[in-house]
């Protein structure tokens, strides 16, 4: 399983700050960060913490079997930006 990010995302990477593996990207500081429209989690590398869900302020991230219907396809496209 893995978190999902979905485009809620205010881009204001408290997420990536918290996430204790790093598997949260772009970071702020990255290559690709203003031009991409919010931040994704890499599935091969969460570990299911739940750490960013409270970290983040815009009620964007869900695990996997809780992301709302309307959002599925963020499923997709988090794991799409790490191709
Ligand atoms: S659930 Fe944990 S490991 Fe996965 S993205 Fe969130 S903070 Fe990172
Ligand atoms: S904490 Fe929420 S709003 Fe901020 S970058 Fe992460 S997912 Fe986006």
């Amino acid at each position: 399983m893995a978190y999902v990010i979905t485009d809620n995302c205010i881009k204001d990477g408290l997420c990536a700050d918290a996430c204790p593996v790093d598997c949260i990207h772009p970071r702020t500081d990255e290559t690709g960060f203003e031009a991409a429209t919010q931040v994704y989690v890499n599935p091969a590398e969460c570990i299911d913490c739940g750490v960013c869900v409270p970290a983040c302020t815009s009620d964007a991230i869900f695990p996997l079997d809780e992301v709302p219907a309307d959002k599925q396809q963020f499923i997709a496209v988090n794991e799409a930006y790490f191709g």
